[in-house]
């Protein structure tokens, strides 16, 4: 009898197992939806580049993932070869390669070479992400840093020399990217860099780097972005200037030299090391003046739009794992699924993830309208302002939620969530931790936020955006909505400027809670615009019940208790969308 149940439980799990889907795009019936609003004609054309993307995560990527990550597996210091000399050479596990091999052969980082691709980009690295950081999704995201500085900033002889590398889809030819600016005495205080750059001797225009840099992922890159400053440089953030540091010089390891590869919690197949600069050759990129502002508004703009996007990749395939698990186990005579508080759990992790997706696409598709405007001189540098906040308050948001998304599918598959050969979701957790703390901690980006409203009015763009996108919804069904999402505009207006108005103390311990607002606003209104659209084409989705969930879950203050539709909300978002 009792053998009978365990072959019985055995079965059920190996049925989770092949349940899961060979092709995230085909099972990812809202993306496909998102994607066909945000690209029209264009889904169609790129549908061939998706679904390679999407069938290679399911697949491969998969598989290697897990064995690049294990313990085991993971990279280590080779700082000489047998003879002595010097290569600071990072050695990764051959399943590390493979599975850059497929990254690259996405054509993630080479679309980006056609401007207003940022979506197109985004969608590959969100399939990618289906396997958490996976050693790959921060060189890639650091790449896309470089390419777009390189286009923003770069010079006529940069660009010729650096970009067709670094579009390239082959692996093994390609050119890839870091980004050095935490330095020991802190990460989120820039102002506090100390790293040197004194103009070289004998080379006009190039220049040497000295000091420490603390956190320096993907150190095994070929071409690092540095920030340091120039010997006589003001102090603050007014003195720093960025700079290109190859990899190597004429064939020699450039002047740095690695002192240890960071033992870290998640990120783990990607190596991160501490390291001293000592005089390594470099050339600035873009005016050595303007460095601050390339950072924040080229570099960590394109990494906090990419942790974002891998937040929602994470978060995706959290939901993927415990949805399908809640429907094959078992427990007190039928599918846990049925069990209305595990329906609960699924049906916010699929609220959260909707919401996280709604809003990155439209930041991703925002930017492509940039981009193109850009091209054709029409660009408005509102849009841009507004982009920005959207940007910080996105990848806070997104980091937040992705974590406790995954907590929550760790819960629902109980003991086994928790470990590491039953699932990925112990390594997704890790990973989610390090997407809440680098690019921006929580703290930095909402004190940017308070900075950039009070110094600079960039509110006011953000606000006219969102009241934009509120015109913009005008299906008769969604009047209830409009009127909510109406009311939120005005309280969040009001609390924005309650702010301002106050004492810097005061709106310092209140800015994040505002910034929770913000969200909220930005999220419900996000999904409002898909669920206009799916009306407007008459699609039949499930889109009306999530918005409707999203409501009531985060927004409404009104005790769930109380609410008859609550539970009928659960049940169609959890149980009637299997996918
Ligand atoms: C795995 C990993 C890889 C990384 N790779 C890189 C890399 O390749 N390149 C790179 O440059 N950096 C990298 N980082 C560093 C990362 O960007 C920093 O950790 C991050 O910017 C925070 O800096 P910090 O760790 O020094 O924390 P601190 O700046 O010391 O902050 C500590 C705490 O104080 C809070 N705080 C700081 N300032 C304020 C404020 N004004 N108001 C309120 N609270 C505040 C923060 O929110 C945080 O909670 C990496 C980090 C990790 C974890």
């Amino acid at each position: 009898m009792s053998e009978n149940r365990n072959q019985q439980a055995r079965a059920s799990l190996a049925a989770w197992q092949a349940h899961k889907p060979t092709d995230y795009l085909q099972a990812d019936s809202n993306v496909q939806r998102v994607l066909q609003m945000h690209l029209g004609e264009g889904y169609s054309r790129h549908l061939p580049l998706l679904r390679k993307a999407s069938m290679l995560s399911a697949s491969q990527m998969d598989r290697l993932a897990i064995n690049s990550n294990r313990d085991e597996n993971l990279p280590r210091l080779n700082r000489f070869n047998g003879i002595g000399e010097r290569t600071e050479e990072v050695v990764f596990h051959p399943d590390y390669h493979e599975l850059g091999t497929c990254v690259w052969d996405t054509g993630v980082l080479a679309v980006l070479e056609q401007p207003g691709n940022e979506l197109l980009s985004g969608v590959l690295s969100y399939f990618i992400a289906h396997n958490g950081e996976a050693g790959h999704a921060c060189p890639v995201a650091c790449t896309a840093g470089l390419i777009k500085l390189l286009q923003q900033v770069g010079s006529p002889e940069q660009k010729k020399r650096y970009l067709p590398q670094l579009f390239e889809t082959d692996y093994a030819k390609r050119l890839y990217g870091a980004q050095f600016v935490t330095e020991v005495q802190g990460g989120s205080d820039v102002a506090a860099i100390s790293c040197v750059a004194v103009a070289d001797a004998k080379v006009r225009g190039q220049y040497r780097i000295s000091g420490e840099k603390w956190f320096c992922s993907v150190i095994d890159a070929g071409l690092f972005v540095l920030a340091a400053r120039p010997e006589g440089a003001p102090v603050g953030t007014q003195g720093l200037a960025l700079f290109l540091v190859p990899r190597t010089v004429d064939g020699e390891v450039n002047d740095f030299t690695i002192r240890r590869l960071k033992y870290k919690l998640g990120t783990r197949s990607m190596a991160s090391a501490e390291v001293d600069f000592n005089g390594a050759l470099a050339e600035p990129i873009g005016p050595l003046e303007e460095g601050f502002r390339n950072l924040m508004s080229i570099v960590l703009d394109t990494s906090r739009v990419h942790n974002a996007i891998a937040a929602c990749g994470l978060m995706r395939r959290a939901c993927i794992e415990a949805q399908a698990y809640a429907r094959q186990r078992t427990a007190f005579g039928k599918p846990i699924i049925e069990h209305a508080t595990v329906a609960q759990i699924l049906a916010r992790m699929k609220v959260i993830n909707s919401a996280a997706v709604a809003t990155t696409f439209r930041l991703l598709a925002m930017g492509d309208r940039l981009a193109t405007d850009k091209a054709t001189g029409k660009a408005s540098d509102k849009s841009a302002e507004a982009r920005r906040t959207h940007v910080n308050i996105n990848k806070y948001w997104t980091s937040i939620q992705c974590t406790r998304v995954i907590r929550d599918a760790i819960e629902v598959l109980g003991g086994n969530g928790t470990i590491e050969e039953f699932s990925v979701l112990p390594r997704l957790y890790r990973d989610a931790i390090v997407l809440e703390s680098w690019e921006g901690t929580h703290n930095t980006l909402c004190a940017q936020v308070l900075r950039d409203f009070a110094t600079r009015s960039l509110h006011l763009p953000w606000l006219a955006d969102l009241s934009d996108v509120l015109s913009s919804i005008t299906h008769s069904s969604l009047q209830v909505h409009r009127s909510r999402a109406a009311r939120l505009l005005s309280d969040t207006e009001a609390r924005i400027e309650r702010l301002l108005s106050s004492e810097a103390d005061y709106a310092s311990l209140h800015i994040r809670t505002v910034v929770d607002h913000m969200c909220a606003l930005n999220n419900y209104l996000s999904l409002l615009v898909e669920l206009d659209w799916e009306l407007s084409q008459n699609i039949e989705s499930r889109k009306a019940l999530l918005v409707d969930l999203y409501y009531f879950m985060f927004i409404d203050q009104a005790d769930p208790m109380d609410n008859p539709e609550f539970h009928r909300l659960i049940q169609g978002v959890c149980m009637k969308t299997a996918r």
